[in-house]
């Protein structure tokens, strides 16, 4: 099969389709998304090697699971032992022994086909495109949220990030409150929010501080600081970025004003995928570009231009 894989050089190779292991599925890939951990993942992020890709929608060839074969699905990332304590406290995704999806110990979705266990996969119901479902996983990303802290509908929210999670949070949050702002830096990108009747804010322009809630993806090392100001005394600060360097930020005043600081990672396909169905997230107008297979070495240097949002690659 046909495989984008990574070994500090990303190339297209031959490989053979992978066998699957015991309770698990093998799956021919239709659509994948590239995502800015897979840009990460080529910079060296997680020591990765092998073949990235996390989000997809594929079609069940085998399993041993009858009503799964021939089915489209989507499928959790997290693959976790079952067996730990991590596990046993039902919080499988924090596994210390678990592969993940293109990210760590198993081979991902830029691929004709992947595997992956039964357990994981999600059936997408025939009323959504493959290039809907293939945004199960960072829409799930942000129905995480919601899953971590109660959301009143009187709750004030800043996002800060107009990139692809920041949009999709955005939009999932705003279901729980409509006191919402999306800050950004793309006039385009906040075009998608304003047509749903979002609010967006320029960050360059001043942004009313004392918000309950202030989420930080803007995948920048300026995003905590910046939240930091915006959140009221006791409020929640949710981490959406991974940021490497801290070194320079100032922790006295979330003490002092005793603000919550919440890491948030991966979440819930179901409500995910519901939100999807249902239409109350729109991530069409979030596709820029997109390309075959064959063409992934590209279609990721093209994910990497800050002015690019979701590449989509078809099988
Ligand atoms: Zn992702
Ligand atoms: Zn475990």
């Amino acid at each position: 099969m046909l495989a984008l894989v990574f070994d500090g050089d990303a190339r297209m190779q031959d490989i053979p389709i992978p066998d699957r292991q015991p309770g698990e599925a093998l799956i021919r890939v239709l659509s994948a998304g590239i995502c800015n951990t897979d840009i990460e993942i080529l910079r060296g992020y997680m020591e990765f090697n092998g073949i990235p890709g996390h989000e997809f929608v594929g079609i069940v060839e085998e399993s041993d699971n009858k009503d799964l074969r021939g089915k489209r699905v989507v499928g959790e990332i997290n693959c976790p032992c079952g067996r730990c304590r991590l596990c046993r406290l039902e919080m499988p995704h924090h596994c210390r022994e678990r592969s993940v999806l293109g990210i760590h110990n198993r081979n991902g979705a830029f691929a004709e086909y992947l595997t992956l266990p039964d357990a994981n996969l999600l059936v997408v119901p025939g009323s959504i495109p493959d290039d809907v479902a293939v945004f199960t996983e960072p829409t799930a990303a942000a129905c995480r949220i919601p899953e971590q802290i109660t959301i009143s509908p009187e709750d004030r929210i800043i996002v800060l990030g107009d990139g692809k999670l920041g949009l999709l949070v955005a939009q999932v949050l705003w279901l729980h409150s409509k006191h919402l702002v999306c800050v950004g830096k793309h006039p385009e990108k906040a075009e998608i929010l304003q047509k749903l009747r979002i609010a967006t804010a320029h960050c360059g322009e001043p942004i009313e501080g004392g918000a309950d809630i202030v989420v930080d993806a803007t995948g920048s090392r300026d995003g905590l600081g910046c939240a930091l100001q915006l959140v009221r005394p006791e409020g929640t600060v949710v981490l959406k970025t991974i940021v490497a360097d801290t070194a320079a930020l100032d922790l006295t005043v979330p003490v002092i004003d005793e603000v919550t600081i919440l890491g948030s990672r991966c979440g819930p396909f179901r409500p995910a995928l519901e939100a999807l169905i249902l239409g109350n997230v729109e991530v069409r107008p979030m596709i820029t570009e997109t390309f075959p297979l064959s063409e992934a070495p590209h279609a990721l240097k093209r994910a990497a231009d800050p002015d690019v949002l979701k590449v989509v690659l078809h099988m």
